[in-house]
C-alpha cells in the first residue's frame, strides 16, 4: 500500500518531476501499520512530511537489508507489517524497488544483478499503476532512462559488462504482456 500528502485543496500531492538519485531518497518512508520491534525504526513523521502521521513508527531508512533478513527468517510478509509513504516521484520508485528487494533474499554478492532485479520489478509495477499514480508516458521514458544510468554505473563499478535491456520501454511492456508476442 502506498500513501501520499494531501494538498489543502484535498487533491493528492505529488511532485513527479524529481530526478532519479541512487542515494537515499528523501521524503521515502515504510510506515509500520503492525508491531515490529524487531525491526530498526524512527520515527515516520521524520521522513514522511504533511502525512498527518504523529507517533507512528518507520523501518529506519538505513535498515532496508535488515528487513529483508528479518523478513525471511520470520517467514513474515512486508505487507502486513509495512506501508510506503512516498510525496514524489524517485521516492515511489525507490520505495518500489526496495519492496522487490525485501523478497529477493540471498546472499548479496552479486549487488549489480540484484539490483537490476529491483529496478526492474519497479518500473514494472510503476508502468502497471501509472494511472493509479497520476504519471504519463514521458515520465515513465525519463524514469527509465535515469534508472538505467544508475544500473550501468553499478555494473562499471564490478568491472562486468552492462547488457542489461530492460532499460527499455518495449521491453517493459513486454515485460508487463502487454505487448503482443513477436
Ligand atoms: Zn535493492
Amino acid at each position: 500500500m502506498w500513501g501520499r500528502p494531501t494538498s489543502a485543496a484535498g487533491v493528492a500531492a505529488f511532485d513527479t518531476t524529481t530526478p532519479m538519485d541512487g542515494g537515499n531518497p528523501a521524503r521515502m518512508v515504510f510506515v509500520m501499520h503492525a508491531e515490529c520491534t524487531f525491526l530498526p525504526r524512527e520515527l515516520a513523521s521524520l521522513h514522511a512530511l504533511g502525512m498527518g502521521l504523529k507517533d507512528e513508527w518507520a523501518l529506519a531508512p538505513y535498515g532496508i537489508d535488515d528487513a529483508t533478513d528479518a523478513f525471511y527468517e520470520r517467514h513474515l510478509t512486508p505487507k502486513d507489517y509495512l506501508w510506503l509513504s512516498a510525496d514524489n516521484l524517485n521516492a515511489l520508485v525507490w520505495g518500489l524497488h526496495d519492496w522487490a528487494h525485501f523478497h529477493n533474499h540471498g546472499a548479496f554478492e552479486e549487488r549489480a544483478m540484484t539490483e537490476l532485479q529491483c529496478d526492474v520489478s519497479a518500473l514494472v509495477w510503476l508502468t502497471l499503476n501509472k494511472e493509479a499514480i497520476g504519471i504519463d508516458d514521458a515520465d515513465i521514458e525519463r524514469v527509465i532512462l535515469e534508472m538505467k544510468e544508475i544500473s550501468k554505473g553499478r555494473f562499471e563499478g564490478e568491472g562486468k559488462p552492462f547488457t542489461a535491456p530492460y532499460f527499455d520501454r518495449a521491453e517493459i511492456d513486454r515485460l508487463l504482456g502487454y505487448a503482443s508476442p513477436a
